[in-house]
């Protein structure tokens, strides 16, 4: 038996494609082990989002390719799309898999190991298909590595979408996933049911760029419509989106989460700048004061709702002024997480040929701001909930008695409970912050 290893870099829409991946490889007694063993084969689905994704991307095939020299090592997703070239500069790489070809990566391993005609064909794996994307598709927080004694039964990834027509100044993901793809309404519902048939209560929507689900599709498709067939589906409790356009948020669909209760009070809308004029430079669609007009829309129909966002730090010509117009609109927005990003010039993007790029030591320094700042703020949201009662989708035990989840709008709590509590909804009050987290303890329950 041949065994396999895989690491993801990058977003919820690898992470998808991963699983994918693995579960082709499981289908062909491939054994699957953590990415830190000796394995005869792995898999690296890279990431080009920034020149730090590109960077790791490459520190994580010379690991593979040092942990064991004769292993083949086979390198995919976004970097290997756009900068193959870059990649057969590592010596060891044995192959490089642009993310088209991405189903086939099992049949190009046969080939390479000689396997030949064990291996499953491909029409053979497209007739198994929404079966191997329900199985294999459990996400587990924050941990790319495959662990398969990891893969926890509480939340799955369906990606429903794929590519991106917006070209923003900053981004490379057009260039390497262009082509807008939705999946059809009853493929979706097919791969939420066989989910929710196994037990997983809440489904992540991915996409590369989700506001546009159903754009290609000729049926009058869109995410509402979508949504409003997925919430009929007995099992699944909540469906959370993983990230949205501010100009993509429709009015039928704030009021679909709010008349829901299944659809999760949290969404993910990239900001990127707080400034109109770095924003127009940006290619963004969208004024500081449109943002806010949807964030506060948001906030005055659904209570307690958690916006996260996506902010460049240091984009070419962004000024003092400019910078401190950003920390103005996300402490209105009253984020609950702010990921921040220095900007890095990426080539072959227009804002890579900008003049007046930022030096690295502002860029630090307002990384820094930035991130006190969304701690601050993260703070501040998260106290609100002290004392009020969360309801927790399980995700692990920490250890013996102490367990994790999550809450429908993207609150962490920690608390104290015994039993097999693993993907079960619990009460939960949280009682105290401890490193911006929250503590509690589970209500038990009359009757
Ligand atoms: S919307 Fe802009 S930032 Fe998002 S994937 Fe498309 S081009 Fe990139």
């Amino acid at each position: 038996m041949k065994v396999c290893a895989f690491y993801t870099l990058g977003c919820k829409v690898n992470q998808y494609e991963t699983e994918k991946i693995i579960k082709s490889f499981e289908q062909n007694d491939f054994k699957i082990v953590d990415f830190s063993e000796e394995a005869d084969v792995y898999v690296i689905n890279t990431c080009t989002v920034t020149t730090l994704s590109d960077r790791k991307s490459r520190q994580i095939i010379r690991r593979a390719i040092k942990q064991n020299p004769q292993a083949a090592v086979i390198v995919t997703g976004c970097y290997a799309e756009i900068s193959p070239e870059e990649i057969s500069l590592i010596d060891g790489v044995d192959l490089i898999v642009g993310n088209k070809d991405k189903d086939f990566i099992i049949e190009k391993v046969s080939e390479f190991l000689g396997l030949g005609d064990e291996i499953a064909s491909p029409s053979a794996r497209n007739d198994k298909e929404e079966k191997a994307c329900s199985d294999g598709l459990r996400a587990f927080s924050g941990e790319n590595k495959v662990k398969k004694a990891q893969r926890y039964h509480t939340r799955a990834l369906i990606k429903i979408q794929d590519g991106c027509d917006q070209f923003c100044a900053f981004c490379k993901v057009p260039y390497v996933r262009n082509v807008l793809a939705s999946r059809s309404i009853p493929k979706v519902l097919n791969e939420a049911e066989l989910l929710a048939s196994e037990g997983v209560k809440e489904i992540v929507l991915t996409g590369i760029h989700l506001g546009k689900y159903g754009i290609d599709l000729t049926d009058n498709t869109n995410l509402v419509s979508l949504l409003t067939s997925l919430i009929e589906i007995k099992g699944i409790e909540r469906i959370r989106l993983s990230s949205i356009e501010a100009k993509e948020i429709s009015d039928e669909l704030i009021s679909l989460i709010s008349s829901s209760g299944r659809i999760c009070r949290h969404l993910h809308i990239p900001l990127q700048s707080g400034s109109n004029e770095i924003l127009k430079m940006m290619g963004r669609n969208y004024t500081k004061e449109e943002y806010l007009s949807i964030m506060r829309k948001i906030k005055n129909s659904i209570s307690d709702f958690a916006i996260t966002t996506d902010i460049i730090v240091g984009f070419p010509s962004e000024k003092k002024e400019h910078f401190e117009e950003t920390l103005t609109i996300a402490e209105e927005a009253a984020f609950s997480k702010i990921h921040v990003f220095k900007f890095s010039p990426r080539k072959g993007t227009p804002a890579a040929g900008f003049s007046d790029q930022v030096g690295s030591k502002i860029k630090n320094e307002r990384s820094e701001r930035l991130l006190s700042l969304g701690e601050r703020l993260r703070f501040e949201f998260i106290n609100q909930f002290l004392g009020k009662e969360l309801d927790i989708l399980v995700e692990k035990r920490l250890d013996r008695s102490l367990f994790t989840g999550l809450s429908d709008n993207y609150i962490r709590v920690v608390f104290e409970g015994a039993g097999k509590l693993e993907g079960d909804i619990v009460k939960v009050k949280p009682l105290e912050t401890r490193n911006n987290l929250l503590y509690g303890e589970l209500v038990i329950e009359d009757g």
